[in-house]
């Protein structure tokens, strides 16, 4: 649903992700999202290619070396992963927990305060 309704704002920006957020990004990820290389540059990666409807957004963008990225290309992710025979499991995990580590999650839109039932308590 949020997808959705940010889509029509992105529709008009193609790169929406900003050095400090693709920072984190590398921070997160700790080397090549897919090959786990940590001795080369990584360049941005969109982890749904842009040819198949993905965005430079932060939840689409994994760091990727030279050779993945050139390699992997417009590929979809899964496939090409088994194709070279990564960790495609530890990839999808790695990628939801780096998501959920730097995407923000839409705030509700009432702030009402504290008594925001139904809502689990976060547990440090
Ligand atoms: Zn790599």
């Amino acid at each position: 649903m949020a997808a959705r309704r940010r889509k029509r704002r992105m529709d008009a920006v193609e790169h929406d992700l900003s050095d400090e957020q693709w920072a984190a990004v590398q921070a997160a990820w700790g080397g090549c999202a897919y090959c786990g290389a940590t001795d080369r540059p990584l360049q941005r990666d969109c982890v749904l290619p842009i040819s198949r409807g993905g965005r430079y957004t932060l939840d689409n963008i994994a760091p990727a070396c030279g050779p993945c990225n050139a390699s992997k290309c417009n590929d979809e992710v899964t496939g090409w992963l088994r194709r070279k025979r990564y960790d495609e499991r530890a990839f999808l995990e790695r990628h939801v927990a780096v998501r959920a580590l730097l995407v923000t999650p839409p705030v509700a839109v009432s702030r009402g305060g504290a008594d925001a039932a139904g809502e689990p308590p976060v547990l440090a």
